[in-house]
């Protein structure tokens, strides 16, 4: 991990909390638990936004060789003209993938012959944009050669993927729940949107901020105009994320070309969060009606709803210490979590409507509490999954004062943690 990185100027830093000397100097009243965790998270938070081997990126081999050769080579290097399969139009498809678009549009942007019929355009491209080749999205202006530079190689029909430029040249995101790959065009400007300015300098990408004048002769060749400052993150603020758990996802989640649209378990297709393998959801919450079957939480500044199965809930930061507590509940989900890579972190498996003695946590509020099944194992779990109303004073087996929690939960020790049964 290289967290020098992290200070480096220009580097995206996602929001912090506010300083803690605000707590201290009884502006706010807070306890010092809620300092730490809050604390703790904004510093995990930094760390996460790292592009790791796990990462969707790079699980999909990064950039397209096609498109890297376009921002150091240019368009005649990275493209060359085909006939799109089934019409009669030309398309400039990239030399080493089926990425491609709209030949004249691509001209249109990188040719020194602006005067193209209409006849020579798609007809989705508005007459306006034939003066100019500029195109907006999400309030950004952008020029189709910047498009091209972002793709992925394309390794199946009507599946185009993208990577942030700036982020994979930080090798951070700007906020520890955004996306390293983009599913369309739009998503990835609205990631764009939210990016501190000005953006990381990537060599053969041209950024342009606030009001251009129209005389400037990078008007018309540029990459990127933010004419605007960046909106303010969506995300809830740290002091929410840390009381809520985060997750890596296992599978992909989005819609194919030609299929239904996906809907959740009440059959509503709004709300549903699309997403690839390989990236991260904060802010998960379980709602009660899905019975822990389905989740919700936060990815791209977005909040969705998603299959629980497909996502692995991250440990805590720290565990929650066991001890005697007498508090025993009712499990009212199954929680089980043997898919997870790290199985052995110290996550407590039951099935619903178990017993769950010695219920520990460092806040009662935290997503994460810790405790112990009738036949001896300890370990943590989401709260969510105990039914709130069987909280109750029951003693339970013994729990041995030397079978702490470890603080740090390294893989593999919990195992050695198992409490002998022969209490119960
Ligand atoms: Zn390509
Ligand atoms: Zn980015």
């Amino acid at each position: 991990m290289n967290s020098h990185a992290v200070s480096e100027p220009g580097v995206a830093i996602p929001p912090l909390i506010a300083p803690t000397d605000i707590f201290e100097t009884g502006l706010m009243l807070a306890n010092e638990s809620t300092i730490s965790v809050a604390d703790r998270r904004s510093k995990s938070s930094k760390a996460n936004c790292q592009i790791g081997l796990e990462s969707t990126l790079y699980k999909l081999d990064g950039f397209c060789v096609g498109a890297q050769t376009f921002k150091n080579r240019g368009p005649y290097a990275a493209t060359k003209a085909a006939m799109e399969y089934g019409t009669s139009g030309s398309v400039a498809r990239c030399v080493e993938c089926e990425f491609r678009h709209n030949l004249a549009e691509l001209e249109l942007d990188v040719g020194r012959d602006r005067k193209l019929t209409p006849f020579a355009l798609g007809a989705n491209v508005a007459y306006q944009l034939i003066a100019s080749g500029n195109w907006c999205k999400a309030d950004i202006l952008y020029r189709l050669r910047f498009v091209y530079k972002s793709h992925l190689k394309v390794r199946a029909a009507h599946t185009v993927y993208y990577g942030c430029l700036f982020c994979a040249q930080k090798g951070y995101t700007v906020h520890e729940g955004d996306a390293t790959v983009f599913t369309r065009e739009e998503q990835l400007f609205q990631h764009l949107k939210r990016h501190p300015q000005p953006l990381p300098e990537v060599a053969g990408v041209t950024v342009l901020y606030g009001k251009v004048d129209k005389d400037d002769p990078l008007i018309e060749d540029y990459d990127l105009h933010f004419p605007n400052p960046p909106v303010p993150s969506p995300y809830p603020d740290e002091t929410a994320l840390a009381r809520l758990s985060t997750a890596t996802t296992l599978k992909n989640h989005e819609r194919r070309y030609g299929s239904r649209p996906l809907t959740d378990p009440d059959g509503n297709k709004d709300g549903v969060l699309q997403f690839l393998a390989g990236s991260r959801i904060v802010g998960i919450e379980f709602p009660e009606r899905w019975k822990g079957k389905w989740c919700t939480g936060w990815q791209e500044g977005v909040r969705g709803s998603f299959p629980a199965n497909l996502v692995a809930l991250e440990p805590p930061e720290s565990a929650p210490e066991m001890s005697n507590s007498g508090l025993a509940a009712t499990t009212r989900w199954a929680w089980d979590k043997r898919d997870f890579k790290d199985q052995n972190a110290g996550w407590l498996s039951f099935g619903s409507n178990e017993t769950i003695f010695h219920i520990s946590w460092a806040h009662e509020s935290d997503w994460c509490w810790a405790g112990m099944t009738k036949k001896g194992k300890v370990g943590f779990f989401p709260r969510s999954h105990i039914d709130p109303n069987s909280m109750r004073r029951e003693p339970g087996p013994s729990l041995s004062s030397s079978y702490g929690m470890p603080k740090t939960s390294p893989s593999g020790l919990m195992r050695k943690l198992t409490v002998n049964s022969s209490g119960s």
